[in-house]
């Protein structure tokens, strides 16, 4: 994400907080920022690699619950995807992932095709769709060249 974009993120995320009368933090701001900067939708054990860099003496425990305050305040999405365990992710435009079943690298990708999608089964059980994200499993490069040597 560009420099600029997260400086917006990241002041969209304290008016977030005084609407909504959760106390901003250094630490949450801070690990915000982390995923922020990253694309490859870090664990929460990244992110809590990376930021204890910077916050000496941050726990393990703070980081897991202000990643699940972040997710729930919707500044970030949570990912589950089989197999991968919860990671996270900063971009909140419509996209969808490609993840590689043997090194669990998430990539992002951009669809017209897929954000066109029209469910007609969904609509046949009078579901209303808000949001959908697709994810593909496969190898990703480097693991498919491995494969095959
Ligand atoms: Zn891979
Ligand atoms: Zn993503």
């Amino acid at each position: 994400m560009k420099p600029s974009q997260i400086a917006q993120r990241l002041e969209q995320f304290e008016s977030v907080c005084r609407e909504r009368g959760v106390p901003l933090t250094v630490q949450r701001r801070d690990i915000l920022q982390t995923i922020l900067e990253r694309d490859d939708h870090p664990s929460a054990e990244q992110v809590y690699e990376a930021v204890k860099t910077h916050i000496p003496g941050l726990s393990r425990t703070t980081v897991y619950r202000a990643l699940d305050t972040l997710a729930d305040l919707g500044v970030i999405r949570r990912l589950h995807h089989p197999g991968t365990g919860a990671r996270f992710d900063g971009n909140l435009q419509r996209h969808h992932h490609l993840v590689c079943r043997k090194c669990w690298c998430v990539i992002d990708i951009e669809s017209a095709g897929l954000d066109g999608l029209r469910l007609s089964a969904a609509e046949r059980h009078g579901f209303e769709i808000e949001d959908y994200s697709v994810h593909f499993t496969g190898l990703c490069q480097e693991c498919f060249r491995q494969r095959s040597k």
